[in-house]
């Protein structure tokens, strides 16, 4: 911390209130996403953390898990997986299923995506709970890969995210202002 790139990605998250639903806090990467110089710098730091870090994996949550994850893949020299609402994917996949505010909700990964002995490394826009970034450690690991680490830009500070990722690291950028 203490990288004066942090301060300019901060500010450039607009915060949406009431959304989707009274009382949440929306953070919107979108406008992040509009400012070249800042996008770049996100990608760029988590660039810099996972190039020499052996991660042949780099898997990114639906939907704003795909906005970041697929250039720092292509940056490390990793192979992009995507992690699906349930549906979405053609092939055979498998499932895990994961709590949400009210109710349920599943992610799902193609079969064969990943291989036995792969590091890897999940990217999302956001934590809060935790619920989604565990289901996608789960997924990949009951293919016998290794999560080396969850990335997100944002860590909601309220909740305790990490104590759902059954004990892999969590690599936040920046906290909601
Ligand atoms: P959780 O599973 O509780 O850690 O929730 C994280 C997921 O929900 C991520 O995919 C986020 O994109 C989304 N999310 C949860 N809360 C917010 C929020 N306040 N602003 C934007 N996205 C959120």
């Amino acid at each position: 911390k203490g990288d004066p790139r942090l301060q300019a990605i901060s500010e450039a998250i607009r915060v949406i209130p009431h959304f989707p639903k009274p009382g949440i806090m929306f953070q919107d990467i979108t406008t992040l996403l509009l400012n070249h110089k800042v996008f770049k710098d996100t990608v760029d730091i988590f660039v810099d953390r996972y190039k020499d870090m052996g991660i042949s994996v780099v898997a990114g949550i639906e939907a704003r898990g795909f906005m970041f994850g697929p250039s720092v893949a292509l940056a490390i020299g990793a192979k992009f997986v995507p992690l699906r609402k349930p549906g979405k994917l053609p092939g055979k996949v498998i499932c895990e299923a994961y709590e949400l505010e009210y109710g349920k909700d599943c992610l799902e990964m193609h079969v064969g995506a990943v291989e036995k002995g792969e590091k890897a490394v999940v990217i999302d826009d956001l934590v809060a709970t935790g619920g989604t970034l565990s289901a996608a450690i789960k997924l990949i690991e009951c293919m016998g890969a290794e999560v080396v680490e969850c990335a997100c830009v944002i860590g909601l500070p309220e909740v305790k995210g990490q104590s759902r990722l059954s004990g892999r690291p969590l690599y936040i950028l920046v906290e909601p202002r």
